[in-house]
């Protein structure tokens, strides 16, 4: 026999994530609900909230099972617009999440909520959150009744790259060129452009002058 695939593991894993019993994830769900109340869509009033639970090992300094929410948060140029799931990864990654000791799947589940209508991961939020939690459950909620999936369901093939090493040498990273910083010191300061000239364009017609 051989051993099993890594994507069979990662479907056990995965199950292993849906243990976190089903009154959490309820609970996680109203977070996401609550938050919606601060999404910012005016354009489309699509409002739209996340609840992320992080849930990092025992050992860890962190608390256990902390909540970030997120908001979707539009912009008047549409392609700035956030989705709720991002900012609470977001929140999570700048507050240091992944600097401590968490273990090797922290995040545990995402709760979303867009009211009565079901609202699913888009398909950027799907890669988004696939980076850091290929394996994450996904919770909402549709007929009144909370639904859960996982992310290897909506995302089954996602694009991923290889990361880079880590260097722990006690080599200095590559040499560095030896201009640093020009730039920063030459940066000349700031003049006031002679864009206003006082009199009209007096270059309209300047063939008429020739006197011949
Ligand atoms: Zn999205």
């Amino acid at each position: 026999m051989f051993g099993k695939k890594s994507k069979e593991v990662k479907a056990e894993a995965a199950k292993a994530s849906k243990t976190a019993n089903m009154k959490k994830l309820e609970d996680l769900y109203y977070a996401a609900e609550d938050a919606r109340k601060r999404a910012y869509a005016p354009y489309s009033d699509f409002k739209v909230g996340a609840a992320l639970l992080v849930k990092p090992n025992e050992d860890s300094v962190l608390p256990i099972n902390k909540i970030y929410t997120g908001v979707n948060i539009e912009n008047g140029s549409y392609g700035a617009t956030l989705c709720a799931e991002r900012v609470a990864f977001a929140k999570a990654i700048s507050d240091g999440i992944l600097e401590y000791d968490i273990g090797e799947n922290p995040f545990i589940a995402i709760a979303v909520s867009a009211g009565d209508e079901e609202a699913l991961p888009c398909g950027i939020c799907r890669q988004f959150m696939s980076e850091f939690a290929p394996e994450i459950t996904i919770v909402t909620k549709a007929d009144g009744q909370i639904r859960i999936r996982n992310l290897m369901q909506l995302l089954p093939e996602g694009f991923q790259l290889e990361k880079k090493e880590k260097e722990e040498t006690e080599e200095p990273a590559e040499e560095k060129p030896a201009d640093e910083k020009p730039a920063a010191e030459e940066v000349p300061e700031a003049v006031e452009p002679e864009l206003i000239v006082e009199e009209p364009a007096e270059n309209e017609e300047p063939a008429e002058e020739t006197e011949e």
